[in-house]
């Protein structure tokens, strides 16, 4: 076994000789060593250091590129089976950094991709619902009956709430189902 860093950086060690210990620990323990410490600090290794945080932010925009097609979808009332093709359309016009997610082919554009990242998103939405609400002096609520595409019952709940320069803001809360009524 070699260390491809240590001999970079002209270590003398085991393992620019070359390791016969196969186990385990003798990695974890060659970690450790201030040898393989100061191979890591050589400015080579810094280099491949930003080259993998540049990988990283990519990955962060095209998850966020991911995130605008889902929350597009549901503000035009567009079903989340659409979310595959949204994103290979995408990509086939450019979007940056979208390739960088596309490690094994569709796997991070599939609909339960999607599903996961509304979750996502509707669990911002109820934080920030829940923060307005605890900081409102003033809360009204709002019900009104309406039915879904479905023609099932549902009660639609709204709050009025107040910000902290008491400009007036409403907000949908939830949709309950009424099984009977
Ligand atoms: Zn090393």
């Amino acid at each position: 076994m070699f260390c491809s860093l240590c001999i970079a950086a002209v270590a003398r060690n085991s393992f620019t000789v070359g390791c016969s210990n196969f186990r385990k620990s003798a990695l974890q323990d060659h970690v450790m060593t201030s040898d393989h410490k100061a191979a890591l600090a050589v400015p080579q290794h810094q280099e491949n250091k930003e080259l993998c945080d540049k990988a990283v932010l990519s990955k962060q925009a095209a998850m966020m590129t991911a995130v605008r097609g889902v929350s597009w979808l549901i503000k035009e009332d567009l079903p989340l089976s659409k979310f595959p093709s949204q994103m290979k359309l995408l990509r086939e016009c450019g979007a940056a950094n979208l390739e960088f997610l596309d490690v094994s082919k569709d796997v991070h554009y599939d609909t339960r991709t999607a599903d996961e990242l509304l979750e996502c998103l509707a669990e911002q939405v109820a934080e920030e619902a829940k923060s307005e609400l605890t900081a409102s002096p003033y809360v009204a609520v709002m019900a009104d009956e309406t039915t879904d595409i479905t023609v099932n019952k549902r009660l639609g709940l709204y709050v009025r709430t107040v910000d902290a320069d008491m400009q007036p803001k409403t907000r949908f809360l939830t949709n309950v189902h009424v099984p009977d009524g």
